[in-house]
């Protein structure tokens, strides 16, 4: 039986040990020559992308003879304002391609000694990075397409057996109303190059919103596989269609989605073991993570790591992370009722609850 890659020594070209013990100017140098590679290394100007400058400080800021504007080697990404050292923002990096079903900002506080907050942004940074990288990625080939909800959990059932109807009567509906669907569009393998196939997740109202942007980023030429509910019918007009009947079989007449049914069994696992919930409003983040993890599962975690550097050196500074935490204010959560988790959850409960811990 062939050996499964992550126990190959293919598999681990970085470890922890040898990032976390690098001084920062040897991490410095490194994550210059990830973030420039184009030029060798070398400074290339974030606002014009001129490779022309004077340096203004030693080998931290330069000025761009094209456009005259200073910058730094973080200038103009989504590390901006950063104030962690080189050290930890590589070592956070390795830690987090290691994570193959992810990484918790719990986890990470811990492992850097950082606070949750600077963690659970770093996190999100890195993600909307490795997402923003995949974003004009087109697909072809053979092509399954499916949906599945996440979120929405019920509470806690109540000690009497006698209260759980009317508890699940209550408490059903609000429940469905904070589910949310994910749809992903994944290739499949190509058995003869052995290439890996990319994978696209969408945040979605419903199935048949995938249909518009189906016809955008699948080629031409596409066969597409997928279930029989009602919502994909319209696919058929577009492209060769392959259907599979849930109900009977798994994988009948050469259609099936099981490749794309594995991506989210990866995502129920993340859910269940790693975050213990993944919140609505950051679903997309956790899903593209995981469609990005999935489809580099054959990628060394040094080029893992390396391909996230990278994400971050040409990803804009992000709209929604930048000030996250001072724009909000933390939900008063009493010891009597902490949230069930910890972990990356609803992110207000989750920090509420952990200075509830210390104070
Ligand atoms: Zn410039």
């Amino acid at each position: 039986m062939a050996q499964h890659f992550l126990l190959s020594p293919q598999a681990r070209t970085v470890s922890i040990l040898s990032v976390a013990s690098m001084s920062e100017k040897r991490a410095y140098a490194k994550l210059k020559r990830i973030i420039w590679d184009a030029n060798g290394g070398k400074p290339i100007c974030p606002h014009c992308g001129g490779i022309t400058h004077w340096e203004i400080e030693d080998d931290k800021k330069w000025r761009c003879l094209g456009c005259r504007k200073s910058f730094s080697l973080t200038s103009g990404t989504i590390f901006k304002d950063r104030k962690l050292s080189y050290r930890k923002l590589l070592t956070a990096c390795v830690i987090f391609a290691n994570g193959v079903m992810g990484v918790s900002a719990c986890r990470l506080s811990r492992e850097l000694d950082i606070t949750y907050k600077s963690a659970w942004v770093l996190l999100h940074k890195v993600r909307e990075a490795m997402g923003l990288d995949e974003e004009t990625a087109q697909l072809a080939g053979i092509v399954e397409i499916d949906g599945a909800v996440f979120g929405g959990s019920l509470p806690k059932l109540p000690n009497s057996k006698s209260l759980w109807d009317e508890f699940r009567k209550k408490n059903k509906v609000a429940a469905k109303k904070r589910q949310k669907l994910i749809v992903v569009m994944r290739e499949r393998d190509d058995p003869q190059t052995g290439k890996t196939g990319k994978l696209r997740t969408f945040l979605l109202g419903k199935e048949g919103d995938a249909i518009e942007i189906a016809r955008n980023i699948l080629l031409p030429d596409t066969i597409v596989h997928a279930d029989m509910s009602p919502q994909w019918e319209p696919l058929q007009l577009l492209f060769e269609t392959k259907r599979i009947n849930h109900s009977e079989h798994f994988s009948h007449d050469g259609a099936c989605t099981n490749m794309a049914e594995s991506f989210f069994e990866r995502m129920r696992s993340a859910e269940r073991g790693v975050h213990k919930h993944i919140s609505g409003a950051h679903l997309p983040r956790y899903a593209m993570e995981l469609a990005w993890k999935e489809q580099n599962r054959r990628v060394s975690n040094g080029s893992q790591a390396a391909m996230m550097i990278g994400a971050i050196g040409r990803a804009p500074p992000s709209k929604t992370l930048v000030g996250y935490w001072q724009g909000r204010k933390a939900k008063p959560v009493s010891n009597d009722n902490p949230p069930a988790s910890v972990n990356d959850q609803d992110d207000d409960d989750a920090i509420a609850y952990l200075t509830g811990r210390k104070a």
